[in-house]
């Protein structure tokens, strides 16, 4: 029996193109833990490392948790035993300096096969897709006017399927925060995407498509 081979793959692309969802998917499928910045930060906070305390010091004040921390914490994380046959990374590196320094982690070039898969989306399909969501304030449920409309509208307001309570527009999918998303995607992720091309691992899909379209094209790429 060959041994099974370390894959990285590096989730990329716009808001509401649906890279999450793959990431979660892809991790499923192949049995890899699924890395958020945002989720190994918060079980550092929670478990009370020592990193994890000096992350919280600056969230408290409100300001970003510096790189070196953040590289601290996920190779603290890239360290459990659920990693040594790979990890899907959703959401970072988020910026080009980042994604320069990641590529030189001991984890990453021991790893048999890297992969950044850009979920490609245009700006006017992501403001389309992410104004169209409602959400329940209540139950957390998420909807689509597009593709996952609530059954039931009263007096003009749709209503929870689940719960019956009264669907809002959250704040990060009004249309205003959906351009600044952009914004700050098209200046300082985007660039990442270059950064991979010229290291020759970045892959397209077209996030346009329905979520098992896209998802057969990376497993396609991936070869799995
Ligand atoms: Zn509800």
């Amino acid at each position: 029996m060959t041994p099974r081979k370390s894959s990285v793959i590096i989730f990329l692309g716009p808001p509401g193109a649906g890279k999450g969802t793959q990431a979660k998917m892809v991790a499923k499928k192949l049995d890899l833990p699924h890395i958020s910045t945002g989720d190994i930060l918060r079980n550092a906070i929670n478990n009370g490392s020592d990193l994890g305390k000096e992350a919280q010091q600056f969230m408290d004040k409100g300001e970003l948790v510096p790189d070196n921390i953040i590289f601290a914490i996920t190779e603290e994380r890239l360290q459990q035993p659920d990693c040594t046959h790979g990890a899907i990374f959703d959401g970072f590196p988020r910026n080009i300096a980042q994604a320069k320094e990641f590529m030189n982690l001991d984890y990453i070039n021991k790893a048999d096969e890297s992969f950044a898969i850009l979920i490609d989306l245009a700006n006017d399909k992501v403001i389309e897709r992410i104004s169209n969501r409602r959400s329940c304030p209540n139950c957390n449920s998420v909807y689509n006017l597009i593709n996952k409309k609530p059954k039931k509208k009263v007096d003009g307001h749709y209503i929870c399927d689940n719960c019956g309570s009264e669907l809002v527009i959250r704040e990060d999918d009004k249309v205003e925060t959906i351009k600044n998303r952009l914004s700050v995607y098209e200046k300082s992720t985007a660039p990442i995407i270059n950064f991979f091309k010229n290291e020759s691992i970045l892959n397209t899909v077209d996030g346009a498509q329905s979520v098992e379209k896209i998802n057969s094209e990376i497993m396609h790429i991936l070869d799995k």
